[in-house]
């Protein structure tokens, strides 16, 4: 049983809502993630950091969607798409040494990625993604 649908919970970063994104994987499963965490874009420190493009941007949400639209980054993103082998879980190999959840929207140490994949955060928030494949209702 799916519970029943409350308000979804609008967390803010300059006050504006967080945008989600659905996505459909080859097997059929569909996910949802915040459109951050998709494009690989972490607030660090006041700044946004865009990890495929391994660039630091100011902490501005127009700037943010400009680097959503561009060409490079876009490109970046197909370079390090979500490995096979993880399927759901939504793993970028961004070197040999880093990779980028995008389930949780944190980047660790590829060495760490399997004690990540088995810890309780990373299968709360793979839960969560899957369970805001039901209610999630595009804007537009
Ligand atoms: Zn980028
Ligand atoms: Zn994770």
């Amino acid at each position: 049983m799916i519970p029943a649908l409350r308000r979804p919970k609008v967390l803010t970063s300059n006050n504006s809502p967080i945008k989600f994104m659905i996505l459909t994987l080859k097997n059929g499963k569909k996910l949802v993630v915040s459109s951050d965490s998709f494009h690989s874009i972490m607030n660090i420190e006041h700044k946004y950091n865009c990890m495929v493009c391994k660039t630091e941007f100011d902490f501005d949400d127009e700037h943010k969607a400009n680097h959503k639209k561009l060409e490079t980054h876009k490109q970046k993103l197909t370079l390090y798409p979500h490995k096979e082998d993880f399927e759901e879980n939504l793993i970028r190999q961004l070197d040999t040494e880093t990779c980028y959840c995008t389930i949780c929207g944190v980047s660790l140490s590829t060495h760490s990625l399997m004690r990540h994949l088995s810890a309780g955060v990373h299968k709360m928030e793979l839960i969560k993604a899957k369970n805001r494949a039901y209610t999630y209702k595009p804007l537009e």
